[in-house]
């Protein structure tokens, strides 16, 4: 088709790397016009962790429609958002004691970013906000400012202001605790970093290239926020959901977030649906002070309760996600030793993982060659230089070995054409720290 050259802009990103049109998809395979099949390991960024039109959300949707349900809804009580409300109470938080409210914002991730930034900054009085290094929280300006990759960042045209960085989990080596830094610059009136109203931060960073942070890291975190008064905000948006194993990403650390911003796979029907959740005594907001025109998706209600009913009632799909996960651990433990481990590391968590390559020009290399073989698979990181694991979590084993495979043989190929592999470039050269 033409029209994509002749008429959509340049900006266009996924669509560069997977060159056809598509026109179906089911589960964990998409199809293009000439019939092609594809196994997909991009999920819409870790939108589909329940897989492309998944039948029993399919069917609770177009009972729906059928029946002339709202669509759009504003901020109106309807029954889908009362209902979807009831069943993420009792399914998700009750069982989990995590007492919060739920703040439902325009319907894109970054929409809930926004709205948890600037609620923090009205309860605190502060503008401030922490936010780490290879962080990703959308590119609407208020989370650009807390977003680290530089090509997005350069796009804003206006300066990026009201956070400071710090280095995230692993960012000096694996031995530095950098929330010991943390602490320090904020217990330093001279630091030079004011005062912040909030830390935001991913327990494992999808875009900035499959970071996971030590449990231990973010109860220390945790700690360093309640020593001083800081609102400690999770952007579980690609990592919850259960893509790391448990629904929240944060759980197995036994911590309870001040805010919770969710996405993504929240409707699990890739229809766009975000929430902030937050503990009850910071609900200051006045009504109507933050709003949105597509803050009532029904039909995401829909689906978004499908979802949790039928994979969160109880713990079986969570111990599946950790068997998967596990199995793909092992499997990429086993590439990164046979192909070289100076130049392919293992990254992530759960069903959240990557293989970190010596630079982006060799993982490009290995998701085009996957892709070739019917493999979807991208990249992330500051130089694209991490091969994204990132299938849905409904995946069935046989498909979920075959991915693998096919990435295998991928690494494989590539190598054997390269005739040296690129030295390590020093990405991330561990600085001593001057505390
Ligand atoms: C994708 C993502 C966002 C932004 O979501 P959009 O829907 O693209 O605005 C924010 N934070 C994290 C962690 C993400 O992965």
């Amino acid at each position: 088709m033409k029209i994509f050259e002749e008429i959509e802009s340049e900006v266009q990103s996924y669509a560069r790397a997977f060159p056809r049109v598509f026109n179906r998809a089911q589960g964990e395979f998409l199809y293009d016009e000439d019939g092609n099949e594809y196994l997909d390991f991009l999920a819409g960024a870790g939108t589909l962790n329940y897989g492309h039109n998944n039948p029993l959300f399919k069917e609770k949707l177009l009972e729906y429609i059928n029946n002339d349900g709202i669509t759009h809804g504003l901020d109106l009580h309807t029954r889908a958002k009362g209902e979807f409300m009831q069943t993420f109470n009792e399914k998700i938080l009750k069982p989990r004691q995590l007492d919060y409210v739920m703040q439902f914002t325009g319907p894109t991730g970054t929409n809930a970013v926004e709205a948890a930034l600037k609620l923090a900054r009205n309860i605190t009085g502060r503008e401030n906000v922490i936010s780490f290094t290879n962080g990703f929280h959308g590119v609407s300006l208020g989370s650009l400012a807390t977003t680290g990759n530089s090509h997005h960042r350069g796009a804003a045209g206006v300066s990026l202001n009201g956070s400071s960085r710090m280095p995230y989990d692993g960012y000096l080596g694996d031995d530095i605790d950098t929330t010991v830094y943390l602490d320090k610059v904020l217990t330093d009136s001279s630091s030079g970093i004011d005062k912040p109203a909030a830390v935001i931060v991913e327990t494992v960073q999808g875009e900035g290239g499959i970071n996971a942070c030590s449990f231990d890291w973010l109860r220390a975190l945790d700690a360093v926020c309640k020593k001083h008064e800081v609102l400690l905000i999770i952007d579980d948006i690609q990592a919850g959901c259960g893509r790391t194993g448990t629904y929240f990403s944060f759980e197995a650390a036994g911590i309870k977030p001040d805010i919770v911003t969710l996405s993504k796979s929240l409707s699990g029907y890739g229809l766009p649906f975000a929430v902030v959740l937050f503990r009850p005594e910071l609900d200051l907001w006045k009504p109507g002070e933050h709003n949105g025109t597509f803050r009532g998706n029904n039909l995401a209600f829909i689906t978004a309760r499908a979802a949790i009913d039928h994979y969160w009632s109880d713990d079986s799909f969570a111990s599946e996600i950790q068997r998967k996960g596990d199995f793909i651990a092992q499997r990429l433990e086993e590439i990164v030793e046979k192909y070289g481990e100076g130049n392919f590391t293992p990254r992530g968590r759960g069903m959240f993982r990557g293989i970190s390559c010596v630079n982006g020009e060799l993982a490009g290399n290995i998701t085009r060659a996957a892709f070739r073989n019917g493999l979807m698979i991208e990249t992330s990181g500051a130089d694209d230089h991490v091969v994204k694991f990132l299938c849905p979590l409904t995946i069935s084993d046989e498909n979920l070995a075959r991915g693998i495979g096919i990435v295998e043989a991928a690494i494989k190929e590539v190598c054997q054409q390269a005739d040296t592999i690129p030295e390590r470039k020093a990405y991330f050269p561990p600085l001593p720290l001057a505390v």
